[in-house]
């Protein structure tokens, strides 16, 4: 009995992926999208729309269509970079980021359960040669012999797309090592294919702790039944959840949308951690909106709604320097000895230095 239920489990996911559109082809039968120039567009760019993350879709040119359906802009941008964050150069062995003094981006999988056109590591995911079974040795390796890494951040690709094998294995190696303090997974999962958490994953990630998963959502029309569901195993597993949304172009640039996503993001226990400018990757200029936009989208939720539903608006600089936050301008000046500070209705206060 329980072993017909596993099998089903695995099946369901997996059968899903199966499903997924990824030629032009299923692309034109399916949504009708039949573009000149399109057929380059997924040469260089994979795609992989699965059948849960297309039915999202409500119309035609939706957020969700817009985050998933390949589009002819995507290699008439001549202006981003093809590796914006400088990855590659920060890298001691491949796919292994040691930006910041006590932690590191690790990369341990190519592939994700939907690609989106928006990805600021869009020139590699879905390549075989972008992880191997060697180079996620190696990345142990070097975190190993590195005793200032407490902390490590998996991401790809997906890590929750290797199988559940692969992902115990990974997590058991690090947990082995006596400097790593805390494991941080990036996961879209929850989001584009929320099927992929089962109770026999969430088992295994439960082994591991203290282990945190960031995941990404980027508009309230992705928060389902499903991926509510997803979010529950995982919250009631102990493990907090984060989520990391882009800023995007005609998709969620609004105080409106940022706003309720924040809020339902919280009423499915993911508590809202960073909101990026979309990195300068190539292919992507399409999607970039004005930091001010960013700016005056913060302005709307600092005060205007709970405390813990308000990210870090962030840029992540070009050529590798790291992250660096954006507040609107909240101190105005100093006047008698006192600063002036705005509040979140504009009033200005004096405050003693
Ligand atoms: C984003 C990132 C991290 C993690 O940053 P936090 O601000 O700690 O979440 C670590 N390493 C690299 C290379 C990164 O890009
Ligand atoms: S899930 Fe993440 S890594 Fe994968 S395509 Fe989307 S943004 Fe890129």
């Amino acid at each position: 009995m329980i072993m017909l239920k596993k099998n089903f489990r695995k099946s369901m996911w997996s059968g899903l992926l199966a499903q997924s559109i990824t030629t032009l082809n299923e692309l034109e039968k399916t949504l009708h999208v039949n573009e000149p120039g399109l057929k380059e567009v997924v040469s260089r760019y994979p795609m992989r729309i699965n059948p849960y993350y297309l039915g999202l879709i409500k119309n035609k040119g939706d957020a969700i269509y817009k985050q998933c359906v390949p589009n002819i802009k995507e290699i008439m941008d001549e202006t981003g970079f093809e590796d914006p964050l400088n990855e590659e150069e920060l890298s001691p062995v491949q796919g292994l980021t040691h930006r910041y003094p006590d932690r590191v981006l690790f990369l341990v999988s190519s592939k994700c359960a939907m690609y989106c056109r928006f990805c600021n590591r869009k020139r590699k995911v879905g390549h075989s040669k972008m992880v191997s079974s060697k180079s996620i040795q190696e990345g142990i390796k070097y975190i190993r012999a590195h005793r200032e890494i407490r902390d490590v951040l998996l991401s790809g690709g997906d890590p929750l797309l290797l199988s559940n094998h692969e992902i115990d294995q990974i997590l058991r190696e690090l947990r082995e090592i006596s400097h790593i303090q805390i494991i941080r997974i990036g996961s879209r999962v929850p989001c584009t294919l929320p099927q992929r958490i089962t109770p026999q994953l969430v088992k295994i990630l439960a082994q591991y702790h203290p282990l945190y998963i960031n995941t990404h959502f980027n508009h309230p029309d992705e928060i389902t039944p499903q991926s509510t569901l997803a979010c529950a195993m995982l919250a009631n597993a102990g493990i907090p959840l984060g989520c990391q949304t882009v800023l995007l172009k005609g998709i969620n640039d609004d105080p409106k949308i940022i706003k309720s996503l924040m809020q339902k993001l919280l009423t499915i226990r993911v508590r809202p951690y960073y909101l990026f400018q979309a990195d300068l990757a190539r292919g992507t200029s399409h999607f970039w909106t004005p930091l001010r936009q960013g700016i005056k989208i913060m302005e709307r939720l600092q005060g205007h709604t709970s405390g813990i539903c308000v990210p870090h608006f962030a840029i992540d600089l070009p050529g590798g320097g790291g992250k660096v936050p954006l507040l609107p301008a909240y101190v105005t000046g100093i006047k008698n000895n006192h600063l002036l500070l705005r509040n979140y209705k504009g009033i200005i206060y004096k405050y003693p230095l």
